[in-house]
């Protein structure tokens, strides 16, 4: 084995492994409802599969641009000033194989050593991953249920320190479904204004999943003045249900764009040709159904935070965006020892979740509620059986 020091930094993302593992013992036989992956059941909507089609027929099968074709930039360009309220040119806009792949890149673009992140827990788990691969340090902004798992811009100042780079935003967020409403943010902005040097990564791919009833609220579009260094993430993967397309978007200051092209053309290259037209029909097409699908993943929200809530040893706030609710377990701990094998426990009566400790957090799990009512209503009676 030779494994750089990099690799040996990191571990596996433990919300793919605990998805595989849940394959895996389905194909073995077992019953298995997987509420682990946070992935929309709905289906691909036609006029995107659609496009998908018309792509491959037309031979469009070749390289593209590798910062995306000027297309798929400009229907990014369209979505983020529709739905973001961030008014940017195509030259900052770039388009990679999901957003996992644009946050990787923005990372190893530039951390250097010892540069520090300050990482939102419980956060996904990627994130703290990406950033020590990158060489960096995570420093953990820790939040709690109490506060419907928010941090304060007071929060903030007191993780601040000299070798700050960037500050990571994931609202609504994975995995807690936590919203920051515009008043937070701006007072998030006011500390940022006093730290010119940071950086901030704004995690916005689920901002159609929002219940709060208020407008999505995003810090580039809240405070312009920061803009500059502002780094949007958004895509197709969770509004779309296209997480198999592989496409995410980033819009932010033109070098910090270019230098993660820069990386791209050696690493992936451009992201696929046939996802790129299927993802300019998502952001072009109708978006009316994102509103119906919204209500839907509310419903089911409600169904899992009430059956949850009625078992003893079990509680969860109300999320209020995103499709994931993080469940503390913490009375059960002292029968189950950690949250790790609470997790083997339930997959052992047939429910996939994943350990609140992939999250950078402790005693609990999270469950991804975008599975269909009938698997949700069994799960939790499984999870109930299994704690009894
Ligand atoms: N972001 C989703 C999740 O947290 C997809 C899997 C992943 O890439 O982590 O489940």
């Amino acid at each position: 084995m030779h494994i750089s020091a990099a690799l040996s930094r990191i571990a596996p993302s433990q919300t793919t492994a605990m998805t595989d593992r849940a394959t895996q013992l389905r194909e073995a036989g077992r019953d298995i409802i997987s509420l682990s992956v946070g992935e929309p059941d709905f289906a691909t909507p036609p006029h995107v599969l659609d496009a998908a089609k018309a792509a491959l027929d037309g031979g469009d099968t070749k390289y593209t641009p590798v910062g995306g074709t000027s297309r798929l930039k400009q229907a990014a360009a369209l979505h983020f000033a529709r739905d973001l309220g961030i008014e940017v040119p195509t030259s900052q806009v770039t388009v990679s194989a999901g957003g996992k792949q644009a946050i990787f890149h923005a990372m190893l673009a530039t951390m250097s050593e010892g540069d520090e992140a300050i990482v939102p827990a419980p956060w996904w788990v990627s994130y703290p991953e990406i950033i020590r691969f990158a060489g960096g340090k995570v420093v953990p902004l820790h939040t709690h249920a109490k506060d419907n798992f928010r941090f304060t811009a007071a929060d903030l100042e007191a993780q601040i320190g000299p070798r700050t780079q960037w500050l990571l935003l994931n609202s609504p967020g994975n995995p807690t479904g936590a919203c920051y409403p515009a008043e937070m943010l701006l007072g998030i902005g006011e500390v940022l204004r006093h730290h010119p040097r940071i950086l901030i990564l704004s995690d916005d791919i689920y901002a159609p999943i929002n219940y709060t009833g208020a407008r999505h609220a995003t810090l580039a579009n809240l405070c312009p003045d920061l803009a500059d260094r502002i780094l949007t993430i958004s895509g197709v993967s969770k509004s779309h249900a296209m997480t198999g397309f592989r496409i995410g978007v980033a819009a932010g200051p033109e070098w910090l764009i270019k230098a993660m092209e820069r990386l791209q053309s050696h690493s992936s290259g451009n992201p696929c040709s046939i996802s790129q037209a299927a993802a300019v029909a998502a952001f072009e097409g109708p978006q009316e159904f994102l509103a119906e699908w919204c209500e839907r993943f509310r419903a089911r929200r409600d169904l899992v935070v009430g059956a949850i809530n009625a078992i003893p040893g079990l509680s969860t706030p109300t999320p209020d965006g995103a499709f994931y609710c993080m469940v503390d377990a913490a009375p059960l701990m002292e029968r189950f020892g950690d949250d790790a094998r609470l997790a083997l426990h339930l997959l052992d009566h047939g429910v996939a979740i994943v350990p609140a400790s992939a999250f950078g957090h402790r005693d609990g799990f999270r469950i991804s509620f975008a599975a269909d009512e009938a698997k949700l209503v069994e799960a939790c009676k499984r999870i109930a059986e299994a704690v009894a």
